[in-house]
């Protein structure tokens, strides 16, 4: 496995809520631009999308499952940073199938190492 498979996966971007610190906003000297995110409250900003019922990050490009790709890859927050970077190369997580699933998808093969 390697990116490839996040690549044509996509679901942990349409399966969870992504709430981050404010100061990751470009408003408040961080890189995520502002108009893809709602705050919270005072310090927790959300990607927008991601709270709905059937959450999508509105970020997200592509179709679940088969192409995908993050809009904003390089200005994505924390816990998008923090979520996919074993998976990129090839280690995967029950996390990563428990997105899968809400979407239809196979479940991979998870390190258990
Ligand atoms: S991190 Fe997991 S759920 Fe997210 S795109 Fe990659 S394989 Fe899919
Ligand atoms: S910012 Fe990018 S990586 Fe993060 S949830 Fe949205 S589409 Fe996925």
């Amino acid at each position: 496995m390697s990116t490839n498979t996040c690549l044509s996966c996509g679901a942990c971007c349409a399966a969870f809520r992504v709430s981050f610190d404010v100061s990751e906003l470009e408003s408040e000297g961080g890189c995520v631009p502002d108009g893809l995110a709602d705050r919270e409250n005072a310090t927790l900003a959300r990607l927008r999308g991601t709270d709905y019922a059937r959450p999508r990050c509105v970020a997200l490009i592509g179709e679940i499952g088969r192409e995908v790709r993050c809009g904003i890859y390089r200005e994505r927050p924390g816990p998008c940073r923090e979520f996919a970077p074993l998976a990129e190369i090839g280690h995967f997580a029950d996390a990563c199938n428990r997105a899968r699933a809400r979407h239809g998808l196979p479940p991979l093969p998870v390190d258990r190492d």
